[in-house]
């Protein structure tokens, strides 16, 4: 205290370009996990912190801004982002289940399986949810208990209905009412501004985070990636790219007559923190912030991303299909005949939809999956070994779908407001 100066011996950290940070913290996080292997892991908690600081806000966040988004649209302007944010978010997954399947079909992946992690396997299979139940426990019983219990589709569900709600009864026209609503939509408000403010102070953390994270996935799955895996690995993270080219940058430049790279300057600082964090929902502030800086309207992107990060799922359909084939080769020796794969498109769009954005999700749905094209993972089969392998890289590939998981909501949400005229273009024009 008392210096005039002002530049303290840490200020060279917050002086220095975040996403150079978070890029160097990367780097260093491969480079020290290919290194040092087993003897890093002791990093870990690092990255954790940097994931629950993360996580302490998801809840908040989903809340506040899917309420204010919704009761922030007009009811008639709220059908209209609403049918075509969700048309599009539907046509999109399915388009990449496809192109999943198409990537399987062409690298054929195919293993000798090492059962060495059954028993994690058949601790999953456990928890195989039903399709039926997956649905069904969107609407919940509680909702206070499904905040608890972080059941983020349910909480999606019960903030949309309130959200709904206190839009119709802010032009209800009874004075009580109106004003009634208004507290509720200001309160929110200010929890879904204090929330963006702390994100800001958390990202000034990631750089350290994204070490971590990264130091630890390369120390437990580096060299197992170059093996048969490494197949899937390639298949999956083509099929990725692939999708950003055709779907994103067609949809972009195409649909919404948006230049790309001005796109992609604002896309890359979700699409890095997701691959990152695996997380969608941990992503959700940067991907907002993103599309504030896309001049996207506030209207339309505090419902359109939350809502996407939660059922809009392109990596992890692409991940879906790529997998199940691997698991088909592995175990039957062939690929899936034309209505297998029919119902593939189907299970894994709505799969991805029922997956929670968090790390590891897609890993659980891709059982059900399974499931529906008769190669049920029981304990002890050659089916779960096949799928105790791909668990095996589960971290890695992660990172890759749900990096494209938060760039189809961005580019969705910019597509949608294009269209909509709800683009503020000044911000196009630097
Ligand atoms: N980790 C992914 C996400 O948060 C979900 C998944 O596991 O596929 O978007």
């Amino acid at each position: 205290m008392g210096k005039s100066s002002g530049k303290k011996w840490y200020s060279w950290y917050f002086d220095f370009n975040l996403l150079y940070r978070i890029l160097i913290g990367l780097v260093l996080g491969v480079i020290l996990g290919l290194v040092f292997k087993d003897k890093i892991l002791w990093i870990q908690p690092l990255g954790d912190l940097f994931v629950r600081l993360l996580k302490m806000i998801m809840m908040p966040i989903i809340v506040s801004t899917l309420i204010v988004g919704a009761s922030s649209v007009s009811p008639a302007n709220l059908g209209k982002v609403g049918i075509r944010i969700i048309v599009l978010y539907l046509i999109t997954s399915a388009v990449a289940v496809v192109i999943g399947l198409i990537m399987g079909a062409i690298f054929q992946p195919s293993a000798n399986l090492a059962m060495e992690n059954v028993a994690d396997a058949a601790a999953r299979i456990a928890a195989t949810p039903k399709l039926s139940d997956t649905l069904l426990a969107i609407v919940p019983t509680s909702i206070l208990q499904s905040l608890v219990n972080e059941a983020v589709l349910a909480v999606i569900f019960a903030a949309l209905i309130m959200g709904i709600a206190i839009s119709y009864l802010r032009v209800s026209g009874d004075e009580r009412k109106e004003k009634a609503a208004a507290v509720l939509y200001n309160f929110f408000d200010g929890v879904a501004e204090v929330m963006m403010l702390i994100i800001k102070g958390i990202m000034q953390y990631a750089p350290i985070g994204v070490l971590s994270l990264v130091s630890v996935v390369f120390a437990t799955n580096g060299p197992k990636v170059v093996g048969s895996l490494g197949v899937v690995t390639a298949a999956c993270f083509i099929g990725y790219a692939l999708h950003v080219i055709i779907v994103y940058l067609g949809m972009v430049k195409f649909y919404a007559r948006l230049p790309i790279k001005r796109f992609f300057r604002d896309a890359k600082d979700p699409f890095i923190t997701a691959f990152v964090t695996r997380s969608s929902n941990g992503t959700l502030p940067v991907t907002m912030e993103a599309a504030e800086n896309l001049g996207v309207h506030k209207d339309i992107y505090s419902f359109s991303l939350p809502l996407g990060a939660t059922i809009n799922m392109d990596g992890t359909a692409i991940y879906q299909g790529v997998c199940a084939t691997f698991i088909a080769f592995s175990v039957w020796g062939h690929g899936f005949s034309i209505p297998q794969m029919g119902i593939i498109v189907v299970t894994a769009t709505l799969a991805s939809i029922g997956t929670a954005g968090v790390p590891g999700a897609g890993a659980i749905m891709l059982l059900l999956v399974l499931d529906s094209v008769g190669l049920p993972v029981t304990a002890g089969s050659v089916v779960a070994g096949a799928y105790a392998m791909i668990l095996g890289i589960d971290a890695l590939l992660d990172m890759g779908r749900t990096a494209l998981n938060v760039t189809g909501d961005l580019s969705c949400t910019t597509t949608v407001a294009s269209r909509m005229k709800e683009l503020d273009m000044k911000k196009w024009a630097k």
